[in-house]
C-alpha cells in the first residue's frame, strides 16, 4: 500500500530522515519505535504530505504521491491520521465528527452516515455519547472516537502518531484495544509510531527501529524485540522496557 524509497528530509542544516526505505503491505501493521527525536513523526508527516521530502519518493498504491503533479488533497483523503491529542472538532458532537468525512468526501446521505456512525460507536460501547461534545468525554474516549472518525472516511492507510501518549495509563488499554480491533476485524493497514513496546510487539507485523533518522533495524517483533542485532537497538530496548 505504502512504499518509501530513499527518503531524505532536512530542516535547515539538520538531516532528520536519511535514506529511508520502507514497504508497508496491505493489511499489515508497521510499528515505528525509537528515541525521542529519532524521526518517527517526521516520517509519518512525510507519508501524509504534511512535510515535503528533500529527496526520494513515496508511493501510495503504486502511485508516486511525492510527484509534484500528484493531487495532494486526493492523497490525503486516502490516508487517515490520528495524532497524540486534539483530533476532534470541539464544536461538533461525537456523531457529527464521525459522519463528517462520509458525508463530505464519500457523499453518503446524512441518515445513512449516522446509522453507520452509531453502529461504530455501539461497537465501542460509546453509543450513548453520540450527541455529546468532545470535551465531555475522557481522553481515552476521545481518542477512540478519533480512531472511528479516521476509519469512517474509509482510508487505504491509517497513520497513528503516539495516540496514547497524552493519556492517563488506565485509559491507554481501551484505545489500543480499538487499534487491535481495526487490525483484526477490518484488516486495516496501519503505520504506528509508539512508545508502547508491549503493544508494538503484540500488534505489529513489522517493527522499524529509528535512530538518528535512519531505520537502523527492522524485522518481525520476534526479531527486533527478541533478538536485536544492533547494540543501539539493545540499548534502547533496555532503557524503555
Ligand atoms: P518523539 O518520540 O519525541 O515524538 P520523533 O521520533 O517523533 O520524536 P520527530 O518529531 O520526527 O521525532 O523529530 C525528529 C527531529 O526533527 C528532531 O530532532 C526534531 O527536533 C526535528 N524537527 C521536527 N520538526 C521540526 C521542524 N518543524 N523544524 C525543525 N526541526 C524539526
Ligand atoms: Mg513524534
Amino acid at each position: 500500500v505504502l512504499r518509501l524509497e530513499a527518503v531524505r528530509k532536512t530542516y535547515g542544516a539538520s538531516v532528520v530522515l536519511r535514506d529511508i526505505a520502507l514497504e508497508v503491505p496491505a493489511h499489515s501493521v508497521t510499528a515505528l519505535i525509537g528515541a525521542s527525536g529519532s524521526g518517527k513523526s517526521t516520517l509519518l508527516r512525510c507519508a501524509n504530505l504534511l512535510e515535503e521530502v528533500d529527496d526520494g519518493a513515496i508511493f501510495l498504491d503504486g502511485e508516486e504521491i511525492t510527484d509534484p503533479h500528484a493531487d495532494q488533497d486526493a492523497v490525503r483523503r486516502r490516508i487517515g491520521v490520528v495524532f497524540q491529542a486534539y483530533n476532534l472538532f470541539p464544536h461538533m458532537t461525537v456523531l457529527d465528527n464521525i459522519t463528517l468525512a462520509p458525508r463530505r468526501v464519500r457523499r453518503v446521505a446524512r441518515a445513512e452516515a449516522e446509522a453507520e456512525g452509531l453502529e461504530l460507536l455501539h461497537r465501542l460501547g460509546l453509543a450513548d455519547r453520540a450527541r455529546e461534545y468532545p470535551d465531555r468525554l475522557s481522553g481515552g474516549q476521545q481518542q477512540r472516537v478519533a480512531l472511528l472518525r479516521a476509519v469512517a472516511a474509509r482510508p487505504r492507510l491509517l497513520l497513528l502518531d503516539e495516540i496514547t501518549a497524552a493519556l492517563d495509563p488506565e485509559l491507554v488499554g481501551e484505545v489500543l484495544a480499538v487499534v487491535r480491533d481495526l487490525k483484526e476485524r477490518e484488516g486495516m493497514t496501519m503505520v504506528i509510531a509508539t512508545h508502547e513496546m508491549a503493544f508494538a510487539r503484540e500488534v505489529a507485523d513489522q517493527v522499524c527501529f529509528l535512530d538518528g533518522g535512519v531505520i537502523l533495524e527492522r524485522g518481525s517483533p520476534a526479531e527486533v524485540f527478541g533478538a536485536p542485532v544492533r547494540q543501539r537497538t539493545r540499548d534502547f530496548l533496555h532503557r524503555v522496557t
